[in-house]
């Protein structure tokens, strides 16, 4: 199939293009690397008046190293991270997320931004930017809120995004030297969306601790940081996890989460 018929523009400004969403009544959509919209259109799941092309909006362009953080604006590509410097810890472990994501030629267009709005419950950047402690800036007619990637996505393709707002930038927590970090994707072929997911941060000098599933029927799940890792890891831990979702009670799916729950754990802890 095709696309529907619809209107096209490029703004240059954050104020341009959130003003043009503003406007369509939830008729305009804006477009970053095409790679999630652009099969939509085709098969006429959405069906847009007006696609905002956010790829010349400075702001969601460039990243920046902070004391405490990393920014990443929203429309820098999964290439780019894959190709950062990863002799930095932070930068280390997001060259490595990205570079699992499909291949290089989605890698190339597709945004870390347009990843977190889409909100496939699959996706790699939605379970690590919850792991990882991560935080949207938010922009829309009416000023700018911070939320954070765990309470950002709602459910399956669901976010808080209003029509109007864009995100900007993902500020992602340095991490500590001696923090450690474990992703994990089942997914049959590399590249892959993954069947299931998880994340571990353990980062003792910040105290943080963090267990996320994904590849859920809905939002990320933040296991409680409470319990040690290794029960977190049990297919009983896991099976209470995902009672509240779509896959309760389906012994596949628990078995398959429970799996990329303990190889995520021992890659923290190895
Ligand atoms: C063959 C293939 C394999 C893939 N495999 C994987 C995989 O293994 N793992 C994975 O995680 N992903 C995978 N993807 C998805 C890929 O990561 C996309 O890049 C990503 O989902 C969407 O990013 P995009 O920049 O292309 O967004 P677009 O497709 O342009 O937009 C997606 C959605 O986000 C909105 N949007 C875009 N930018 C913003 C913004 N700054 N603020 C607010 N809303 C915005 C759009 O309106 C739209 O609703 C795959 C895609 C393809 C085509």
């Amino acid at each position: 199939m095709k696309p529907v018929d619809f209107d096209y523009v490029k703004p240059t400004t954050l104020a341009a293009a959130v003003d043009l969403l503003a406007q369509g009544n939830g008729s305009v959509k804006a477009v970053a690397g095409a790679q999630s919209l652009g099969p939509m259109l085709n098969l006429r799941l959405v069906q847009p008046e007006l696609l905002v092309d956010v790829t010349a909006i400075p702001e969601l362009l460039g990243t920046r190293e902070e004391a405490e953080r990393i920014v990443i604006g929203a429309g820098v590509t999964h290439a780019r991270l894959e190709d950062g410097d990863t002799s930095e810890r932070t930068q280390a472990v997001l060259a490595q997320i990205a570079s699992g994501i499909a291949y290089r030629a989605v890698r190339n267009r597709g945004t870390i931004g347009g990843s977190l709005a889409h909100a496939d419950p699959a996706a790699d950047w939605l379970v690590c930017t919850t792991a990882l402690g991560a935080e949207l800036l938010l922009v829309g007619t009416a000023g700018q809120r911070t939320v954070s990637a765990a309470e950002f996505v709602v459910g399956g393709f669901e976010t808080m995004l209003a029509p109007d707002e864009l995100i900007v930038e993902v500020r992602v927590p340095r991490l500590s030297a001696g923090s450690r970090w474990g992703y994990y994707k089942l997914c049959r072929k590399r590249g892959e969306f993954a069947d299931a997911s998880a994340a571990v941060l353990v980062d003792d000098a910040r105290g943080f601790y963090r267990c996320v599933i994904g590849a859920t029927s809905g939002r990320p799940i933040v296991l409680d940081d409470s319990r040690p890792l290794s029960e977190l890891a049990g297919a009983a831990a896991v099976a209470e996890a995902l009672s509240p979702t779509a896959l309760a009670g389906d012994a596949f799916a628990i078995q398959v989460h429970a799996a990329a729950v303990r190889r995520a754990v021992r890659a923290a802890t190895a």
